[in-house]
């Protein structure tokens, strides 16, 4: 019987929970909530103990949280406390509650470089800040009929995927004033009515308004989100039946005031993962980023990570959407230095792209996949393109996500090539099966990918992938989304199946 004390029960409740894990021998997961993914180097290294406790590593997740797992109930207050110290507090992690209910704000999203970016508009972190402090164990806003997902950019780019959440904000430039916009109704998982990007809802919000706005469409999918069942429980089923006038009308009751006009475009360009070392916008500074391949990161590489912070910089580091770290603030002379140190450390900062592009989500720790892990296919399938392609994929535009299961954590349907995971009966056992879309991205020409392959051995997944990058490359395409728009489904399909007899599906795959 674990024994917790009303002192504990009245810090920790609402703020602090365990999500339960059903796979790899772990019971329980927790994800401490970064927001905007800004850390510091005391902080990395308190995780880095609190991973070493727990086997050793921890995952930087898409939403810049940091995921531990093995984490056992009778730890549960002495983890919630250090975490506590360390300036955190967890998700809501799991909702293992079975009806529309106790849904929560998640970790907000928002650019992994604010402040130092060259490009910003706004500097959007004292904004995420301020949101997520708010809404962190608020009773008022705790029962949500579902999880509500927000993301806060403060540039053009679109690194915190805003097609994907239930709100975002964009920063804009409106005359002289300088504000945000809006996209709303967006995810991409199963729950009904299936993936949804974002819609623009065309208004304009100064600085000074964006927090009433945050919270009134909180309160909007509180009060009106279904509470019928769970699939329909997200907001974007609630987008989908008001559409985007009523949901305007029904913000601007809840502000008790007209919204302002904004006409033009949403302003985003395609993602970008901050690949290898950047000028910041500060003189003389640059920050370095790291790729973790699946955001797989052991505790002693957080260590040396938080060491080398610290040398060479402020100690200061982010972590990103796309699953990998940032260490800023460093100075010219001695990049060169920090990079030999990264690379001594086990985390060289070259390679292709994909190095920073591929995500795939946390898996079978849920219980949704049989193996091989979405994060070692990954891994396995960028070693095996760089082995193959070497230098012909430098400067190339291509991402890879996997997703073990449709409910899309790994965001595959925003992919150039993503694959889910799809569990298939073979005589009394389960074997491991790949869809594979192609052809999804953000940006200016947002789309959810397609199907071009559905129930592809495990095994032979990473020859598809194979084969469909080196045509993309011996193309001389530098886009994958052109090359997508170039190939269409039906050539790109018949590229994967060439050596299928009669071009099945299903079955064999060469
Ligand atoms: S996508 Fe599916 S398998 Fe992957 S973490 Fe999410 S629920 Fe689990």
């Amino acid at each position: 019987m674990i024994e917790i004390s009303t002192d504990d029960m009245e810090r920790f409740v609402d703020r602090f929970s365990l999500g339960r894990d059903r796979g790899r021998g772990s019971q329980h997961f927790l994800r401490v909530k970064v927001l905007g993914g800004v850390i510091n180097s005391e902080q990395l290294r308190g995780i880095a103990a609190l991973a070493e406790k727990y086997d050793g590593y921890a995952e930087v997740t898409d939403r810049q949280d940091v995921q531990l797992h093995w984490i056992r109930s009778e730890d549960a207050i002495d983890v919630f406390s250090t975490i506590e110290k360390l300036g955190f507090t967890t998700d809501k992690c799991g909702q293992g509650f079975p009806g529309p209910r106790y849904g929560d704000v998640r970790n907000i999203v928002s650019c992994p470089i604010a402040g130092v970016n060259r490009h910003e508009l706004i500097n959007p972190y004292p904004l995420v800040k301020r949101v997520g402090e708010f809404f962190t164990g608020n009773r008022d806003y705790l029962d949500l009929p579902r999880k509500f997902k927000i993301s806060i950019t403060g540039c053009n780019t679109s690194c915190v995927k805003p097609e994907v959440n239930d709100l975002s904000l964009i920063a804009v430039r409106k005359n002289s004033d300088v504000g945000f916009t809006v996209l709303a109704g967006g995810s991409i998982g199963i729950s009904m009515p299936g993936p949804r990007l974002a819609r623009h809802l065309k208004i304009f919000v100064k600085q000074e308004d964006a927090f009433d706005l945050i919270r009134a469409f909180v309160e909007v999918h509180r009060d009106n989100s279904s509470r019928e069942s769970k699939p329909k429980a997200r907001f974007k089923w609630l987008v989908e039946n008001w559409g985007m006038q009523r949901l305007r009308e029904e913000i601007e009751n809840r502000l008790g005031r007209k919204l302002e006009d904004y006409e033009g475009k949403i302003p985003l360009n395609g993602e970008t993962e901050h690949i290898g070392v950047s000028e910041q916008r500060q003189d003389g500074l640059f920050y370095i980023s790291i790729p973790l391949l699946g955001g797989v990161l052991s505790a002693n590489k957080m260590m040396e990570i938080a060491r080398i912070a610290d040398e060479y910089g402020t100690g200061d580091v982010r972590l990103t959407p796309s699953q990998n770290v940032i260490i800023i603030n460093v100075r010219r002379e001695d990049v060169d230095a920090a990079l030999a140190e990264l690379s001594k450390a086990g985390m060289p900062v070259e390679g292709s792209s994909l190095r920073w592009t591929a995500v795939a989500c946390p898996a079978d720790f849920c219980g949704k996949t049989t193996g091989p892990h979405p994060k070692e296919l990954a891994s396995a399938a960028v070693e095996r393109l760089e082995r193959r392609l070497g230098d012909q994929l430098n400067g190339r535009r291509i991402n890879l996500k996997i997703s073990g299961c449709p409910n899309g954590c790994g965001q595959h349907l925003i992919a150039d090539i993503g694959l889910m995971g799809v569990p298939v009966r073979a005589g009394d056992g389960v074997k491991q099966t790949f869809d594979i879309y192609v052809g999804g991205r953000v940006g200016p020409k947002a789309s959810i990918g397609k199907l071009l392959a559905s129930r592809l051995p495990a095994e032979v997944a990473g020859d598809a992938i194979e084969k469909i990058v080196s045509a993309f490359v011996a193309g001389g395409f530098q886009d994958f989304g052109e090359f997508c728009d170039a190939m269409g489904i039906e050539q790109l399909k018949s590229l994967i199946f060439e050596n299928e007899k009669g071009g099945e599906e299903h079955g064999s795959f060469k």
